[in-house]
């Protein structure tokens, strides 16, 4: 796979993507609709080591809550959602990358499945699995994740 560039709307924040994404999610929590300014996020799911990170100063980054296993950056022109860097045990390094990111033609696969669904702003018109709570939707995390360890 050639390297993809994700960019934010200004063009401000980029990122190089380097490989093909493990799993999407559909994501209703209340963090992701507060970081995205939207419903619910839709996010790509990388190994840290195949993205390369924004230049320092062109994403702001930030913890939403503790604990602090999970930094939102944001771009500072135009406030957009730029990526997320998830470091939790079991799992090697992520970053995660809202699907506005990558340019319109982007070769990606479908979602996997809907995450928090509890705290949807609306319900979903579609047949994926929905996953409620935390412990649920971390778990399905873990699965999804594992999963496209093996198919590859
Ligand atoms: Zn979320
Ligand atoms: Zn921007």
């Amino acid at each position: 796979m050639n390297t993809t560039e994700a960019r934010c709307p200004c063009g401000n924040a980029r990122l190089a993507i380097h490989a093909p994404p493990r799993f999407r999610m559909l994501c209703h929590c209340t963090i992701c609709q507060r970081f995205n300014q939207a419903p619910f996020a839709d996010v790509l799911v990388y190994r840290a080591a195949d993205v390369q990170l924004p230049e320092p100063g062109t994403v702001e980054f930030s913890t939403w809550k503790p604990p602090p296993n999970v930094q939102r950056g944001t771009c500072p022109e135009c406030g957009a959602a730029a990526v997320e860097t998830f470091h939790a045990s079991l799992l090697p390094k992520l970053t995660m990358v809202p699907r506005s990111m990558l340019p319109a033609d982007a070769d990606l696969p479908e979602p996997t499945a809907h995450f928090f669904y509890e705290t949807r702003v609306a319900d979903a018109d579609d047949a994926l699995p929905r996953h409620e709570g935390f412990l649920s939707s971390q778990w399905a995390f873990l699965k999804y994740y594992l999963r496209s360890r093996r198919n590859r």
